[in-house]
Order: C-alpha cells, then sequence, then structure tokens
C-alpha cells in the first residue's frame, strides 16, 4: 500500500478525526480487516473494524491496539465504556457511518493515487484463470498487481486495491457478484480503463434470478468505464443485448473462440494432456498459442487475455510468451499423474473441485472426454442454482452422456439428478454407461476403488477420473482421499 495520511484518510471517507493533537499527524502503511493480520510491529498499520451478521470488528479495538495499532477506523467512538481500562488516548480514531463502504472509499483513493491501466474481469466462468493469463502477459510489459485468489466481491476488490503501490504499472482486478449492484460497486472504485465480460452462464442464479438477471448484472462492469475506456466481451455469449445501452459512447472490442470477432481462435488442437494449441488472430496479425493448461475452454480465456493484453500495448511475442508460462491454478483442472502402486498403473486424476456451474461442469465433462481410456466424472453438487437447479443437473448428466463418459458417480442431495439421466436406458441402446449416487464420500470411495481395481484386472492402461463440485460440495476432499489411495 501506499503511504497515508490520517487527513488523506479522513479526507477519503469523509470521517470524523478523534484523536489528540500529537496524533494527528500520523500515517499508516498497511490497512487490515482481521486483527490476526497483524503484526508485531504494527505502529504503521491501520485496523478497519468491519461489521457482518455474524461478526464485529469492533469487538477486537483492544486487542489490535494491545498489538500496536496505533489508527483505527470504526462506526463509533470507541471508549472504556466499550472496552474497561482501555486508553484511547494511545490511538487515533477514524470514525466513519459505514466501514465498508470507507474501505471501498480508500480503496478508490489509493488506486486513483497510484493510478496504474487496470482491467476489470467478471463472468460467470474464469475470471481467476484470464486474471492470471493477463497478469503472466502484462508481466512481460511491466510490474502487475493481479487480484489475490479471489478477492473478487465487495470487500475483496477494495482489499486488492490497497495493495497497490507506485511500483505497479497494471492492475488486473477480478470483479464477481452474487447480487446485483455488486459489480457498479466494484468498477465504480476500480475505474478500469479496460472491462471485461467473459461469459454469461448459469452461476449464482439465487441472486439473479435467470440468466438475462446474470447478464445484467455482469453488464454492470461497463459503468466504470471512462469516456476512453474499452469494453471488451465474448461475441460467442448470449444476452449480449443486455448491456449494449451501456457502451454506446464508448470504444469495443470483441473477442471469441467460436467465430471471427477482433480477437480470436481457429484451428484448435488438444494434446494427450487436454492442453490446447491454436491460432490466434489479432489486429496486429495471427500467431500460435500453445497452452501449458489442460481444458479447450481455455483458449476462450487465453483470447480473453490476449484481447486485455493487447489493449495494454502487448505485442504477439508477449502474449505467446506470457501464455506459456501460465501455470494451473489449484483446483482448477490441476492434472495429476498417479502410478498404482501394485500395478504400475499411471492414472489421471484432474481436480476440478474448486467450484461448478452449468459451463464449467460441461467444460470439465468435455475435457474428460478427450483423455483416452477409462473415464470416471466425479460430480459434487453445483450450489446456488436456484429453483431450476436439479434440470441443470440433468443437463450436465446428459452432457456427459452424449459424450461417451464411461461412469458417473454423484455425490450430494441435487447431483443425484445427473447420475440418474447419465444411467438412463435409451431404447435403442444395448447397454446403458454407468451413473451411480452416493450420499457418503466413504461409499463413494469404496465403490471408486473397486471399480478402478476392477479396470486393472482388465488390463486397462489408461484411466482418467474428474473431480468436478461447488466449493460447498467440498470435492477436495474427495481428491485428497484419492490421492491417499493411491
Ligand atoms: P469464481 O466465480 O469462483 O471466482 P471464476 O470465474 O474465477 O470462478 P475460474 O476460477 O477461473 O473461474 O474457473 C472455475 C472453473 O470454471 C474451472 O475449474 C473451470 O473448470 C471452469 N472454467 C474456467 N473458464 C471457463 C470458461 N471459459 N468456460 C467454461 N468453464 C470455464
Ligand atoms: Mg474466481
Amino acid at each position: 500500500m501506499i503511504t497515508l495520511t490520517l487527513s488523506a484518510l479522513k479526507a477519503a471517507t469523509d470521517g470524523q478525526v478523534v484523536a489528540s493533537k500529537e496524533l494527528k499527524d500520523l500515517s499508516v502503511e498497511d490497512l487490515v480487516i482481521d486483527s490476526r493480520e497483524i503484526s508485531s510491529d504494527a505502529s504503521s498499520t491501520a485496523f478497519l473494524a468491519l461489521k457482518g451478521p455474524n461478526f464485529d470488528g469492533h469487538r477486537f479495538i483492544e486487542q489490535v491496539v494491545n498489538k500496536g495499532c496505533r489508527v483505527v477506523i470504526v462506526e463509533h467512538e470507541i471508549t472504556d465504556l466499550d472496552c474497561p481500562g482501555f486508553d484511547s488516548s494511545v490511538i487515533a480514531q477514524l470514525i466513519v457511518n459505514d466501514t465498508r463502504i470507507a474501505l471501498g472509499q480508500i480503496g478508490a483513493y489509493v488506486k486513483a493515487q497510484v493510478a496504474p491501466k487496470t482491467v476489470g474481469i467478471t463472468g460467470s466462468s474464469g475470471k481467476t484463470t484470464v486474471k492470471e493469463m493477463t497478469g503472466a502477459i502484462l508481466s512481460r510489459l511491466g510490474n502487475v498487481l493481479v487480484t489475490n485468489g479471489n478477492f473478487n466481491n465487495d470487500i475483496g476488490v477494495p482489499l486488492t486495491l490497497l495493495r497497490l503501490n507506485h511500483s505497479h504499472d497494471f492492475a488486473v482486478i477480478e470483479m464477481g457478484a452474487n447480487h446485483m449492484g455488486e459489480i457498479a460497486y466494484t468498477t465504480a472504485l476500480a475505474k478500469p480503463d479496460v472491462a471485461v465480460i467473459n461469459n454469461i452462464a448459469a452461476a449464482h442464479l439465487e441472486g439473479f434470478g435467470d440468466l438475462c438477471g446474470v447478464a445484467r448484472a455482469k453488464g454492470e462492469i461497463f459503468s466504470g468505464l471512462g469516456t476512453n475506456g474499452v469494453a471488451l466481451y465474448n461475441k460467442d455469449t448470449k444476452y449480449t443485448n443486455k448491456w449494449q445501452w451501456r457502451l454506446t459512447d464508448k470504444n469495443v472490442g470483441t473477442f471469441s473462440c467460436a467465430g471471427e470477432a477482433d480477437c480470436y481462435s481457429s484451428n484448435v488442437q488438444l494434446d494427450q494432456q487436454g492442453c490446447a494449441s491454436f491460432q490466434l488472430h489479432t489486429r496486429l496479425g495471427q500467431c500460435q498459442i500453445d497452452l501449458p493448461i489442460p481444458g479447450k475452454h481455455n483458449v476462450c480465456n487465453a483470447v480473453a487475455a490476449a484481447s486485455i493484453a493487447l489493449e495494454f500495448g502487448a505485442s504477439l511475442d508477449d502474449i505467446y510468451q506470457g501464455l506459456a508460462l501460465m501455470k494451473a491454478v489449484k483446483g482448477r483442472l490441476n492434472l495429476h499423474q498417479l502410478t498404482d502402486k501394485r500395478s504400475g498403473c499411471r492414472v489421471k486424476l484432474i481436480d476440478d473441485s474448486y467450484n461448478a456451474n452449468l459451463e464449467s461442469a460441461k467444460a470439465a465433462a468435455l475435457l474428460l472426454s478427450s483423455y483416452n481410456g477409462q473415464q470416471i466424472f466425479i460430480l459434487g453438487d453445483m450450489g446456488e442454482l436456484g429453483a431450476d437447479a436439479r434440470s441443470y443437473h440433468e443437463e450436465v448428466g446428459y452432457y456427459a452422456k452424449e459424450l461417451g463418459i464411461d461412469q458417473l458417480f454423484s455425490l450430494g442431495v441435487l447431483s443425484q439428478s445427473a447420475s440418474d439421466v447419465f444411467s438412463k436406458k435409451e431404447p435403442e441402446q444395448q447397454s446403458a454407461e454407468q451413473g451411480q449416487h452416493f450420499s457418503q464420500r466413504l461409499e463413494l470411495m469404496n465403490r471408486l476403488c473397486k471399480q478402478i481395481e476392477q479396470y486393472l484386472a482388465q488390463g486397462q492402461q489408461d484411466i482418467a477420473i474428474l473431480v468436478k463440485g461447488s466449493r460447498s460440495a467440498k470435492m477436495e476432499l474427495v481428491v485428497a482421499d484419492i490421492m491417499n489411495w493411491f
């Protein structure tokens, strides 16, 4: 973070300072919202007390002050009535109406001071991947700040902006939402030069009603663009009409992995690991791209990242080299090559346990179907899909069946619809693929181990297992079980 004086914090938040005269000139180098993050030398750290339905940061003021914090940002003045024996004369308090809003205001202030070239990225799937890809390319042009992990909401975006300092040339900001207005809020703070919608799909439907609602919510990202800003969106996605009205006075670019656009892919080839090579077409010309991470859908993500990088002056060589360095993001289609100790047989385990929605589950199934040998799809529940959740699970089951995947094991409640339709035998079919449902992880593991042993006994040389599910389904535990078994 840049150094912030108390008066700058006051001006940014329109707050009120309560501090003795000698503390009024304090400045801070860091701001935290979690008292556990405060190190032993906290004299230049400010603590901002957030309040939520189940917590209140104001309860930790005494603790953070004991750790040496001298600036606290709070919604009411803290006195010894709040904390008996507390000496408020040792700290400066910035009192604001709403600490959550103040966090955003301070983030926006830091962003405006540093003024890096900024991109905001939203979409239903692939935000984190596109963000990492963009970061990898732009780091060839300068120092890049990239959202940490998945810090993409109305708290995560301001915290990301706070990490900016004057060494940063670029900021790559992931923006997610589970309710209307969230992206309008975060984009107003980040004020991106380039705003991107990667795709629209059935995700977080409970907060948006339907896919039109998702599209409208994602379209909010364009409201943060200034007049010289550039709006980029995926031409392949439906519902693009939901945001056209926002673009009448903006520079607009499109990208596609299914047809022609300002930036697009053609001639996609998958290697044995499922990693794609393709021809990238841009206004600077064409080049071949070889992605080091699996999944055909990553072609779309790479084209999005390339479109962004071009707006910031990247060359085709920067794009090629940057994407070549891309590493798989934890839990997103991480490919593990396991060896069975008993038979020496190699098994591919694809860990896609980080999250799931309809499109990403289909993308994962497509990848699995591209592998040689026996394919086992382990699907946990996909959450937040609203009233039609069961039919979305069925759609995944039908899709996996259509792709010819050998087995679908489901775990949870909703995902049973996927294994049920997967098992359904069509009249003209000789034998149905096998779908099985489990309500307990242990049962699933027992069945899976038996299945693998059976395959090995049959002399199968290639087995691929893909594990997918929403965050709430905790499918990473299944991944860990499988890794332990081998
Ligand atoms: P979140 O909403 O959880 O932040 P995200 O949009 O950041 O997700 P990623 O974390 O990049 O998305 O990817 C999540 C999962 O979505 C991956 O495991 C992958 O299977 C799938 N995925 C990524 N990109 C795409 C895409 N372009 N189309 C379909 N599925 C995708
Ligand atoms: Mg993400």
